[in-house]
């Protein structure tokens, strides 16, 4: 079995978690930390895109690694996709969870159609190129924070067909159906394909439970 370094450009440490379950476990992931870069990678592009590759670019032209780097963003349909790539800082440049979903409920307020989606993006930047993978997951805001699982905006997300919050959730059950779930699955879809990873090896990816 290939056994391949790669750099996880997160210092969320909930997304880091997430990806680690996510990624198969013949990938060998280095933190930031491990090599001595800031947990705050600069991501000011006007796009999840643009902040994903401009993460794994960064660490990759410091560390020459291959670079594995994620933005989501939470896109509220009565809010013309906001907080979307604001969803870190949408309160206030403190990027506070509570003050996140504060403002979001507030921004709500008495609105009936509370549909959204959470989008992640994840780019790959290697010697031999880079490469861009997408996944999302409909569902609604709720009214009030519900749960104490997962991470930022999981305790307003109902994910469509279910009647709990991600934060109701455990992480099972939100990596079978989650945004992340979904590009890590394209991800090592495509790194199965490319030969960095052999074929069937995701640990727990959205079909694999
Ligand atoms: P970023 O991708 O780290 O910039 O995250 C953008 C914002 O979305 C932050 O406020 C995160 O806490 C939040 N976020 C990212 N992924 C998730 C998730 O899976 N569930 C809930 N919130 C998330």
């Amino acid at each position: 079995m290939m056994t391949r370094r790669y750099l996880l450009c997160t210092g969320n440490p909930g997304k880091a978690a997430e990806l680690r379950t996510l990624l198969p476990a013949d990938i060998e992931l280095v933190t930031l930390a491990d090599v001595g870069l800031p947990a705050d990678l600069p991501e000011t592009g006007g796009t999840l895109e643009e902040n994903a590759l401009q993460k794994a670019r960064f660490a990759h032209g410091r560390t020459a690694l291959p670079c594995i780097a994620d933005d989501t963003g939470l896109e509220v349909d009565a809010l013309q996709s906001a907080p979307g790539v604001r969803s870190a800082r949408y309160a206030g440049p403190a990027k506070d969870a509570v003050a996140n979903m504060a403002k979001l409920l507030d921004e709500l307020q008495g609105v009936r159609d509370r549909s959204a989606r959470f989008r992640t993006v994840i780019a790959l930047v290697k010697d031999d190129g880079t490469h861009l993978f997408q996944g999302e997951v409909r569902g609604r805001i709720s009214e009030e924070p519900r749960g104490r699982g997962g991470f930022g905006y999981d305790p307003v997300f109902v994910p469509a067909g279910s009647p709990r919050t991600f934060a109701e959730m455990d992480a099972v059950e939100k990596n079978r159906v989650s945004h992340r779930a979904r590009a890590v699955d394209e991800l090592v879809k495509w790194l199965a394909i490319n030969g960095s990873v052999p074929a069937g090896s995701s640990s727990s990816g959205p079909s694999g439970g």
